[in-house]
């Protein structure tokens, strides 16, 4: 957002609760309208370069054996090779990055209080400064504080898919098994494993809520302990998975959800990402969508001289197809982490007809293949000739 901002001439400014630009954090799968945002900003070699050229998604049983599987190779190509997996955190450094150290960054800091009136909005800062914009905008994540602040509580907006998810990385973990997600599933219940760089394996725990008995977990310690609970009577690979959850010190855990507003603006402050429309990580494009959603907003700001106008353009073309991906999503997150043993059984057999000519196309047709095309803000971006441009 802030570097489409500044190529139009405008002068953002960053407000970033962590202490500094996050690194690390799961693995992000990056293809479709996203994949074209990044090429627009001239990204694209040095996110294949530090991602990772997956070969397969594995599926195996308790004891190892694989039972299904999807060729990655096969789904990339359908998406014209434009497809790559990377960590999150290298995504958003080259983000960051490509602002050229020209956009003021507030690390360390909240905001606490949102006063709109005629001429801008008066900003109150965590560490008590204040400040007076003519916009906000909200890019703070599913759980957003602008949201909250300007909308309201985030019961209002948040539906809860029906599963949780954990991540966490190890170091030295074995096996293996370069360049493939491997993943055990059992009635909901799904483990996966990936080997990155550095002799680091990243894991991501998904399951269905029901194993929680209806109480939601809340400090890093609680959260382990529900983690070991609800997968006590895992097999494969459990007992090392285990040890390695037991001594990771940063745990992802969250609700897998969904953001539903009725409206992504309100007066002078506007959301994007996951603030205005998680489509949660079943989608595997929540990315990307909300870098699309970031350059719409963005270009419709610099073509318009009203913002009013620029949100409502905003919204009206993007609001049909990010419905569509979350219903989508919605209607995947059963196979993703299937409830019952025929489920799992079913699950595995559907990823063998992806063996079959003409199967991925239909699949990646239907689940990946994005129905949007980026418009092209011309020379409204690019007011701003000392922002780098691809070429
Ligand atoms: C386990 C998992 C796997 C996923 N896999 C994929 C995948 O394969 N592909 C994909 O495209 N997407 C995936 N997603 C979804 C993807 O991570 C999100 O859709 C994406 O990160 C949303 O970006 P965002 O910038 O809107 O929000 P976030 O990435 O959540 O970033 C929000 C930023 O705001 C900051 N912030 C938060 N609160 C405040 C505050 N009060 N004040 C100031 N700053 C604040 C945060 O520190 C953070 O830097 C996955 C998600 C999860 C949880």
């Amino acid at each position: 957002m802030a570097y489409w901002l500044r190529r139009g001439g405008h002068q953002p400014t960053l407000i970033e609760a962590a202490a500094a630009l996050r690194t690390g954090g799961y693995m992000i799968d990056f293809w479709g309208v996203g994949y074209d945002v990044a090429e627009r900003m001239g990204l694209v070699p040095a996110v294949r370069a530090v991602g990772y050229d997956l070969q397969e998604v594995r599926y195996v049983d308790g004891s190892g054996r694989s039972v299904g599987r999807v060729s990655a190779q096969t789904m990339s190509r359908e998406l014209g090779d434009r497809f790559t997996s990377l960590p999150r955190g290298d995504l958003a450094a080259l983000l960051y990055e490509a602002l050229g150290g020209d956009v003021a960054t507030w690390f360390g800091v909240s905001i606490d209080r949102i006063a709109e009136g005629a001429h801008g909005v008066r900003v109150g800062f965590s560490d008590g400064r204040s400040e007076t914009y003519d916009l906000v905008i909200g890019a703070d994540g599913l759980h957003s504080n602008v949201r909250r602040l300007v909308f309201g509580p985030d019961k209002q907006f948040e539906r809860h898919i029906g599963y949780y998810v954990a991540a966490f990385d190890a170091k030295g973990y074995l096996p293996r098994d370069e360049l493939a997600y491997v993943s055990y599933g059992y009635p909901g219940r799904q483990i996966f494993r990936f080997a990155q760089r550095a002799d680091r394996t990243m894991f991501l725990l998904v399951f269905a809520a029901e194993h929680l008995n209806g109480r939601e977990p809340e400090s890093p310690e609680e959260r382990k302990a529900a983690l070991l609970d609800v997968f006590a009577d895992a097999q494969w690979e459990w007992p090392a998975v285990r040890q390695a959850l037991v001594d990771v010190n940063d745990l992802y855990f969250d609700r897998v959800s969904q953001i539903s507003m009725p409206a992504w603006s309100k007066g002078r402050v506007a959301l994007v990402g996951d603030a205005a429309a998680c489509v949660s990580l079943v989608a595997g494009e929540g990315t990307g969508l909300g870098m699309t959603e970031a350059y719409v907003l963005a270009g419709e700001l610099c073509e318009s001289t009203d913002y009013a106008s620029a949100f409502a353009a905003y919204e009206g073309r993007l609001r049909r197809f990010i419905d569509g991906k979350q219903k989508s999503a919605r209607e995947f997150a059963s196979s993703f982490t299937p409830r019952t043993a025929l489920g799992v059984w079913l699950r595995n057999q559907a990823t063998k007809l992806m063996a079959i000519p003409g199967v991925p196309g239909l699949l990646v047709g239907a689940q990946m293949r994005d129905d949007f095309v980026l418009p092209d803000f011309g020379r409204s971006m690019n007011r701003n000739s000392s922002v780098r441009t691809p070429g």
